[in-house]
């Protein structure tokens, strides 16, 4: 383990079983996560991308431990400087990690509970942990509201009385209150107009600049990574097939699914027409994943050894990681190309 490091995935499984029948017996299963790894440093942030169902969400969920893994490892380094192995320990265990890890959720309406007060909303988690109660609370509340550009004066309010980019602001300052060093941010701006997604982008990225977090920042576009995001991660039906800093990615992709996702990237310039690739065929359904390369039945590039062997994530260049076989000769279009 690397103590640069604060976060070390190792071949991570989550597989959820498909129950038939009158007896409810195991038919299969969904390999939503199947066999994920990767590092994350100190103070960087990670985007995770691919479209939905490619177990991007699952990824982020299983290392908060809100799902049991399959298989694999989780270990995070703890504040103390000690390595734990988040997919092994207890929920008990798991407990005061929770202060430490933290997720930010998609869907900011569903996420807040209405019944409650915002204050009492991002007063929750330092009540359960026993941070603070009373006026400490609420003066954390306010100094909460403040640094994620939200009034104090509001917060006897409802989340009703607050418009969608208000109300993850709300979840933000929630997930800030216990001083996290990790944030899973699980499509944050997916569910905002398009108009407010470049200010909470904005605002998650000083807050990260600013109280030194680490971020694992999901989402299905690779322009709202882009960024945000010292490296990113490309997924595909539960596995990573490319992994680069952000801008060697963007510019110089090495996996033909990569090329597609970045050709769907709107060109900063508006009388330059993209040059869309149009995958063929449908995402396959990660209870039946193809054989060999699981990208082979949609890829323009493929040749008969794709189908039948499964390319490993593989270092091509320095710190630029691709699962295809022919990640060195194919000549594929960056970012505007
Ligand atoms: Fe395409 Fe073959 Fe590379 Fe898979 S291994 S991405 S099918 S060229």
């Amino acid at each position: 383990m690397d103590d640069n490091n604060i976060l070390e995935v190792r071949n991570l499984k989550m597989y959820f079983p498909i129950y038939r029948g009158l007896l409810q017996r195991v038919a299969g299963h969904v390999k939503a996560v199947d066999g994920v790894s990767f590092s994350l440093r100190e103070q960087e942030v990670l985007g995770l991308v691919g479209e939905s169902g490619c177990g991007k969400t699952t990824v982020g969920r299983t290392i908060l431990r809100l799902y049991d893994p399959t298989s694999g490892e989780v270990r995070f380094r703890k504040q103390t400087g000690e390595w734990v192995d988040v997919a092994k320990i207890s929920l008990r265990e798991m407990k005061p990690l929770r202060r430490e890890m933290r997720m930010v959720f998609q869907d900011p309406f569903s996420s807040l509970n209405p019944r409650l007060t915002v204050k009492d909303i991002i007063s929750e988690p330092l009540e359960i942990h026993g941070v603070a109660h009373g006026k400490e609370a609420e003066e954390r509340v306010a100094q909460l509201m403040r640094e994620v550009g939200l009034n104090p004066a509001y917060m006897r309010r409802y989340p009703h009385e607050f418009s969608g980019g208000q109300r993850q602001r709300i979840g933000l300052a929630r997930a800030l209150s216990l001083n996290p060093r990790l944030i899973i941010a699980d499509e944050p701006v997916s569910a905002l107009d398009v108009s407010v997604q470049a200010q909470v982008l904005n605002l998650m990225k000083g807050l990260q600049t600013d109280l030194g977090l680490t971020m694992i920042f999901v989402a299905h576009d690779l322009s709202v990574v882009e960024h945000i995001s010292d490296r990113i991660a490309v997924m595909y039906v539960g596995k990573i097939v490319e992994l680069a800093d952000t801008d060697e990615l963007m510019r110089n992709p090495l996996h033909p699914y990569t090329e597609a996702l970045l050709s769907a990237v709107p060109p900063a310039d508006p009388d330059i027409r993209p040059n869309r690739i149009r995958l063929q065929g449908e995402v396959p359904s990660p209870a039946n994943p193809p054989s060999g390369c699981i990208f082979h039945p949609r890829c323009n590039y493929a040749k008969p050894v794709c189908s039948q062997q499964e390319p490993l994530l593989e270092e091509n260049k320095p710190g630029h990681f691709v699962a295809c076989h022919f990640a060195s000769e194919l000549k594929l279009r960056g970012i505007g190309e």
